[in-house]
């Protein structure tokens, strides 16, 4: 049984998808106007992580994240840079893309712009009028906080406590207040500026408000109640609570089962800020850090907990990395050299510990994504075959028993996204691939050595049948991304060559 802690109930518990089998998930994206930095990463592969871990335990998830291309943010810079905001968002969107799939973070099943589903929030605000809990005021739109009692249920906030959020108030905006009725309400839609981007709506031309999207695009693509909520922990208050409360407030149901907030992380113990001079970026770290070693960092801190990020650290983390390639390394060499000679080994005890080890990292994983806790495992097994190892030849009798112990390893770290075997041409397979296997095999998520073997198979299941168009479609789709297939007695075989 998996567990997970709740933001909202402050435990651990008991998960139970709402639909039999299929868990829908939703993950605030990013706001569009620069590159994503380190901390954003973090959150990002966190339930990267979650969502793969969950698919290698045998559930359909639906992975929808949301990308925020109209906000003040972006406003501002094109503002500044004399272009318009439609163009920042553009290119931030495909950057983020681009340092998503760098990282090996899997494309979410669904990625809904807010500026292509305005008409979806337009009927959530005017719902929201309807029944009372929002109002117009000179052309925007507020959510009446005090008309819903449950509000600060989710961040545990007492409402006679709360102070405004800021996030709403247009930087130099003051008479905005003043057209609020009550300091706590939040903008749920707002009335245009000259020179912003703005839709019709019942209230005039306007835009929405940012909490607004996420309420409409989750309800649209995953129903509610959908089962996992997530996004960084400064986001529970007021981004999740307002999100919540419009659901809650328009619907009158359950808006998400499960609210799982990842940690902040920190540089060198400090707050990341650009005063502080250390905000760093995700591709400038990549450029002296590989991806897989950065994963490997985040890893070793629990999800939740604030995680700490330095040079140091990254060196740490290379270095653990490094033990294990070294050791898989080692085990191919050995079961490639493997003699007729006794074992030198202690084989049982050696399969014991390597079937161990699944459960053990499953056992880990189930509570509460215990990621450390089940590195922790693989590394256990890593250490004994080290010492059993050490420079041995090993016989011929020992081969089943280290093949298990190496498919386990591997098998594991490519859970959480690290491809440990380095000769194994699929470390380079591009992350579109996945892609388009979900495209013409239906089969969401996996890794892109996975998802090639599901297109090699739907290929021939499509020759079986004669349906030669979807068999060309995954031949020229294969092509298309460097794959060339080769038919021969045994099967299909594939070669890669990077583009
Ligand atoms: P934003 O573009 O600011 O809405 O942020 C996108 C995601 O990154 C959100 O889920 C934030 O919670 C998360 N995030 C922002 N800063 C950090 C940080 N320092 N550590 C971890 N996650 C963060
Ligand atoms: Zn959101």
């Amino acid at each position: 049984m998996i567990e997970v802690y709740n933001t909202q109930t402050h435990a651990k518990e008991d998960f139970h998808a709402a639909k039999l089998g299929e868990i829908g998930m939703y993950v605030c994206g990013p706001t569009v106007y620069n590159y994503i930095h380190i901390g954003n990463a973090r959150t990002f592969i966190c339930f990267d992580t979650i969502r793969r871990y969950l698919q290698w335990r045998g559930f359909k998830v639906k992975f929808v994240q949301n990308i925020t291309d109209v906000d003040d943010k972006i406003i501002n810079r094109a503002n500044e840079e004399g272009r318009s905001a439609a163009e920042v968002a553009r290119e931030y969107t495909e950057a983020f893309i681009a340092d998503m799939h760098a990282m090996g973070v899997l494309d979410p099943d669904v990625r809904p712009k807010a500026t292509e589903e305005i008409p979806e929030m337009i009927d959530l605000v005017q719902r929201l009028v309807e029944t009372g809990h929002a109002y117009e005021a000179q052309g925007d739109v507020y959510f009446s906080v005090r008309s819903f009692p449950e509000y600060g249920a989710l961040s545990h906030r007492d409402i006679d406590e709360l102070e405004s959020g800021h996030r709403d108030l247009r930087a130099g905006d003051a008479d905005l207040e003043g057209r609020k009725r009550d300091p706590l309400d939040f903008a749920v839609w707002k009335a245009a500026k000259p020179g912003e981007p703005a839709w019709e709506s019942p209230w005039g031309m306007g835009r929405p408000g940012w909490h607004i999207e996420c309420s409409a695009m989750s309800r649209k693509y995953l129903g509610l109640p959908f089962d996992i909520h997530g996004g960084g922990a400064d986001l529970i208050f007021p981004h999740h609570e307002n999100e919540c409360a419009q659901a809650q407030a328009a619907w009158d149901q359950g808006f998400a089962n499960y609210w799982l907030h990842s940690g902040m992380l920190q540089i060198n113990s400090e707050k990341m800020s650009k005063s502080l001079g250390n905000f760093l970026l995700l591709r400038d770290v990549l450029k002296t850090a590989k991806p897989e070693v950065l994963r490997m960092l985040m890893l070793q801190t629990h999800y939740r907990s604030p995680l700490d990020f330095s040079e140091e650290r990254l060196d740490e983390a290379s270095a653990a990395l490094d033990r294990i390639v070294n050791l898989v390394r080692r085990l191919r060499w050995a079961i490639e050299n493997a003699q007729d000679i006794p074992s030198p080994l202690q084989t049982k005890p050696l399969m014991k510990l390597t079937k161990g080890t699944r459960n053990d990292f499953i056992f880990a994983m189930d509570d509460d994504f215990n990621s450390a806790g089940a590195l922790g495992c693989v590394f256990n097994l890593v250490g004994e075959l080290n010492s059993q190892l050490g420079d041995k030849t090993v016989s011929i009798s020992d081969v089943p028993t280290l093949r298990a112990s190496y498919a386990v390893i591997v098998e594991l770290m490519s859970v959480f996204g690290i491809m440990v075997d380095e000769d194994d041409e699929s470390v380079d397979y591009p992350q579109e691939v996945v892609a388009l296997s979900r495209e013409l095999t239906g089969y969401k998520g996996g890794s892109p050595r996975q998802a090639v073997d599901m297109l090699l198979g739907c290929r021939e299941d499509a020759r079986k049948e004669k349906n030669y168009e979807l068999a060309d479609q995954v031949r020229d789709g294969l092509a298309e991304l460097g794959f060339t297939i080769e038919d021969t007695a045994q099967g299909a075989r594939v070669s890669y060559q990077k583009k």
